[in-house]
């Protein structure tokens, strides 16, 4: 599954590509999952609309939009004069229409030059005014498309939250410190490899209560966040599934893990060997000698 770093790698892939295009009109498939607003909001929204730039909101893809497209390509205003003419007067900035993409498991977006083969799995294609074409494909289809107005993540970003606001968001927590890095709601993109190499670098356990964590703890820990994010970001995110960036190109080189994926190996650090436990159903690693 793409974690913070792929994605923000990903919405800067795809901000550079088609930043100020317009999207002319919207396939969509036939395949209900993929869509988390009605196919007909999707469409109405999208249409006719400049993209006015490309961002990751935790570990979503918000297109903003805005109005100002060139209404249609001349073969559509044929075949549906007044179209364009139909559309309400452009809303204020408050209101600007966003196009919210989570790629789930398997989704990619791809910028495709329409003559190249539609691929299986497609569930979306917005036809760019550049000719070009962007595409939703996802076989595995928890990815989910939406649009919204105003969007924002449940959870703060933990590359903007300020140490006081990301200490009171553990404080008193009953759950692992693995357990809370993971919940979206309190920290909106951190997945599970990130957490378990920033509780490396902070020297925690990852079982351990978040609400044991003295306050030097958690601002150790908040650093190693940032740090392993960065890091992973500089490097384009980390692959280890079948992801590609919005080009449609593998091209992504692997943060080092220290103990992610190194069960039984030796810890980089001390050479105790990598331990494994479940917490919440998910894989943890750790140093046991490093970690407290
Ligand atoms: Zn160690």
């Amino acid at each position: 599954m793409p974690e913070l770093p792929e994605v923000e790698t990903i919405a800067r892939g795809l901000a550079r590509r088609v930043t100020g295009d317009v999207i002319e009109s919207v396939w969509l498939g036939s395949k209900p999952e993929p869509l988390k607003s009605p196919a007909a909001d999707i469409v109405s929204t999208l249409e006719a609309k400049r993209i006015a730039g490309v961002r990751r909101v935790g570990k979503h893809i918000v297109f903003d939009l805005e109005n100002g497209g060139r209404a249609s390509s001349p073969v559509r205003k044929e075949r549906w004069p007044g179209r364009a003419r139909a559309k309400t007067p452009a809303p204020t900035s408050s209101t600007k229409a966003q196009w919210v993409v989570h790629l789930g498991m398997t989704g990619r977006m791809l910028v495709s030059d329409p003559s190249a083969e539609v691929e299986k799995h497609t569930h979306a294609i917005a036809k760019l005014s550049s000719g070009r074409e962007l595409r939703f494909v996802d076989p595995r289809r928890f990815g989910r498309l939406s649009v919204t107005h105003g969007f924002q993540a449940a959870g703060s970003e933990p590359l903007d939250v300020q140490l006081d606001r990301f200490v009171s968001l553990f404080r008193g927590r009953k759950t692992p410190i693995k357990s809370a890095l993971l919940n979206q709601k309190l920290l909106s993109g951190v997945g599970n490899i990130y957490a378990d190499e920033s509780l490396f670098r902070a020297g925690i356990r990852p079982r351990r209560r978040a609400a044991s964590l003295t306050r030097e703890d958690l601002r150790r820990l908040y650093l190693a966040v940032q740090e392993v994010l960065k890091e992973a970001i500089a490097l384009g995110g980390s692959s280890i599934s079948d992801y590609v960036d919005s080009n449609g190109e593998e091209g992504f080189f692997q943060l080092q893990h220290r103990v992610y994926g190194r069960e039984k190996e030796p810890c980089l650090v001390c050479k105790t060997p990598i331990k494994r436990v479940v917490i919440a159903g998910r894989s943890s690693h750790y140093c046991p000698r490093c970690q407290k």
